[in-house]
């Protein structure tokens, strides 16, 4: 079967040798997983999920009563923090996922995206898939501050991007291609996931193991200024974290990807 983040992996790092904007990004740093997509639902192709934001200031939600404006119940203090990702020791700053089967499918002369390569006439349909791999590694920031822009992908939107980061990645794109990487290296990307599941018999991807889940934002109480609170309020307690704070690499599993799910692969 062919091990389709492993295989996005490996164009990630010729994209980066041959790409002197992205010649920065050490993606011994960066680490690929899929999650699940149906192809007939809309939604992003991939994301880039940055793991390096701080911890916030302390903050509540709080409710108002809607006639006096006074306040009637507040959540305990807590901080919004990130979780660790360490893989053999080293820390994980961004994770890019893709979201399987949907990516496969995904052709530039569906999209609009065919106009930044000329045309729908002009490109070659499974270009789509490289643009948005490059796409994920140019939301990484060389100032090492977060996310390039923002990372809300799906619908092209101005607000989110700005005209200039779909150009960027269309140019970085077409320059990669015409420094001639070998064709054996790219070949799995011409292929939809039909083709794949045909070719090589079923497409295994890196996921986390608490599937569907996986490294997200949370919030943590702050139990120093949550013991100092004045009476009368009534404190609303946060639900505890259901996720690791810091995953591993046995936090990982293979798993096999079909067009309905994602199955548990036993090895
Ligand atoms: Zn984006």
């Amino acid at each position: 079967m062919i091990n389709y983040t492993e295989r996005i992996t490996q164009v990630m790092h010729d994209v980066v040798a041959r790409t002197p904007a992205l010649s920065f990004i050490d993606l011994r740093e960066v680490l690929v997983f899929a999650r699940y997509g149906r192809t007939d639902a809309d939604g992003a192709f991939a994301t880039c999920h940055c793991l390096t934001l701080p911890e916030t200031e302390p903050g509540y939600y709080f409710w108002k009563d809607r006639v006096t404006g006074q306040l009637t119940r507040r959540s305990e203090w807590f901080v919004t923090k990130t979780p660790e990702v360490r893989l053999e020791g080293t820390r994980i700053k961004y994770l890019i996922s893709f979201v399987l089967p949907r990516f496969c499918q995904q052709r530039l002369d569906r999209s609009w995206k065919a106009d930044l390569y000329g045309g729908a006439a002009r490109c070659d349909s499974w270009v789509a898939k490289l643009d948005t791999i490059v796409h994920e590694l140019y939301h990484i920031d060389p100032a090492a501050t977060g996310i390039r822009q923002f990372a809300a992908d799906g619908a092209r939107s101005a607000r989110t991007h700005g005209p200039e980061f779909y150009d960027n990645v269309a140019a970085m794109t077409r320059e990669y291609l015409a420094s001639r990487p070998d064709p054996e290296l790219l070949d799995f990307l011409r292929m939809d996931f039909g083709a794949l599941q045909t070719r090589y018999g079923g497409v295994l991807a890196t996921t986390f193991r608490n599937f569907p889940s996986f490294p997200q934002r949370y919030m943590a109480p702050c139990e120093t200024l949550s013991a100092n609170e004045p009476a009368g309020i009534k404190i609303e307690p946060l639900k505890r974290l259901t996720q690791p704070a810091l995953y591993t690499e046995r936090d990982l599993l293979i798993r096999q990807f079909t067009g309905r799910a994602a199955l548990r692969q036993i090895a």
